[in-house]
């Protein structure tokens, strides 16, 4: 096995343990992340949804249709990516994720990165493109998600050294209903390509 598998395994069974805030007692299914463990791009979504909840899958109702034409649109593989959420168990009620909720769950993420190492990170709307940008020492990070959306960021692991760049997105939520945004989504998409096309 892939050393990684081990790693990434040992993060599964941790979180499928998890008792470090509430979330657990309301939860169906945590979900803790899907794809590639050799990914050059992990996208970071806020916390599962009801369909989400139900399957263990992140990103598989509508959001994740608008995020799969979005990766059609650059031809990436959806097999080819890792997708995880900020929170690993749903809220009740969609209700936005709380402070000590983010506290407790992110420090799984943030593992799961420094295993994979992308290239690049897609924070998928504002609190993830907030948390990973206030983690990685952005001064940007508190601006708002439409003026960071398709910018590039070079940053460094504060554990490990290793650098990614992060870009910005809005949430694909937005777009489910709205075809303006689904075209700013698509246009920063391209700008996800260009890094990986870029990359030696
Ligand atoms: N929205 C998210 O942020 N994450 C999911 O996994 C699904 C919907």
């Amino acid at each position: 096995m892939d050393p990684k598998d081990n790693l990434l395994l040992a993060i599964k069974e941790e979180v499928i343990n998890c008792k470090k805030c509430e979330l657990y007692k309301t939860r169906t299914l945590p979900v803790i992340g899907q794809g590639n463990h050799n990914a050059q791009i992990m996208f970071i979504g806020e916390a599962p949804g009801a369909n989400e909840d139900k399957t263990g899958v992140p990103f598989c109702g509508r959001s994740g249709q608008v995020l799969n034409l979005l990766l059609t649109s650059v031809a990436i593989r959806r097999d080819n990516v890792y997708i995880a959420n900020i929170l690993k168990d749903r809220p009740p009620q969609n209700r936005q994720p709380a402070v000590d909720e983010i506290l407790a769950c992110t420090p799984y993420l943030l593992r799961q990165i420094d295993i994979i190492e992308p290239t690049v990170i897609g924070t998928l709307g504002n609190y993830a493109t907030h948390f990973i940008l206030e983690q990685f020492g952005v001064a940007e990070s508190q601006l708002g998600i439409s003026q960071l959306r398709g910018k590039k960021f070079a940053v460094k692991s504060k554990q490990t050294g290793k650098s990614y760049t992060v870009v910005p997105l809005y949430h694909p939520a937005v777009a489910v209903y709205n075809s303006h945004m689904f075209d700013d989504l698509k246009k920063d998409f391209q700008v996800i390509k260009e890094v990986l096309d870029t990359h030696p």
